[in-house]
């Protein structure tokens, strides 16, 4: 599971998802739009809009799949309540892996019901340019014994490891950029897949009001 705001989606997510798929072989990625961030204010663009640019973005890309359980749900989006949901469809064997990029990995301890993520799944976390800011000493606690050195480990238990991954393409790619660029008229060009972009400028998103 790859979940995020996607706000909008963009080649850091895209590349990210297909190298974690072949470095951890996995079956397939739910990459899982939030419908209410909870850690974030509400984006202007609506779930159903990004959701939608997600699943242009992803196109016929082999083991990709963009997952639209999250909208289906009542109120805030936490990824406790998407890994429980997964769990039960995948079964407790399977190994369920929640893969975030480091910076929100740095504000994991603030999640809601952060322990419950372990015990439904391992955490493996890419690692993003410009992230190498020390641990806070909550997560440091939450994550105490659980880190794994290779996949190898990792995929011998459903759950309740960490795994810290640097993909082979580090992309110094933020949606925060691209929504800035789009609303000053500035180039996005090979920041997001073409379709996407086309998309955006079809239906005026994140141009200033
Ligand atoms: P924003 O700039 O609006 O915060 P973002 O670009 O970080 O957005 P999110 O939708 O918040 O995108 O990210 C979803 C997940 O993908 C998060 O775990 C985030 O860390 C990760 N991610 C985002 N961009 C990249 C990237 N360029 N490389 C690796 N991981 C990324």
């Amino acid at each position: 599971m790859l979940g995020g705001t996607f706000d909008p989606v963009h080649l850091g997510h895209l590349r990210s998802a297909v190298e974690l798929h072949e470095a951890l072989a996995l079956d397939r990625v739910h990459m899982v739009p939030a419908k209410v961030p909870p850690l974030r204010g509400a984006p202007r663009v609506t779930p159903e809009e990004r959701l939608a640019l997600l699943r242009l973005g992803i196109g016929d890309t082999p083991g990709l799949v963009a997952d639209p359980r999250e909208l289906e749900r009542t109120g805030p989006s936490y990824s406790a309540d998407t890994l429980a949901s997964l769990r039960e469809e995948y079964g407790p064997q399977a190994r369920l892996i929640m893969a975030l990029g480091h910076d929100a990995f740095l504000r994991l301890a603030d999640w809601h019901s952060p322990q419950r993520l372990f015990e439904l799944a391992h955490l493996v976390v890419i690692a993003r340019p410009g992230n190498e800011e020390p641990l806070p000493a909550a997560l440091g606690e939450l994550i105490e014994g659980r880190e794994v050195a290779s996949p190898g480990v990792l995929m011998r238990r459903p759950a309740g490891h960490l795994l810290r991954l640097a993909l082979p393409t580090r992309m110094a790619i933020s949606a925060t950029e691209i929504r800035q660029r789009l609303a000053s008229g500035r180039s996005v060009r090979y920041l997001l897949p073409e379709a996407v972009e086309a998309q955006i400028r079809a239906n005026s998103y994140y141009r200033r009001r």
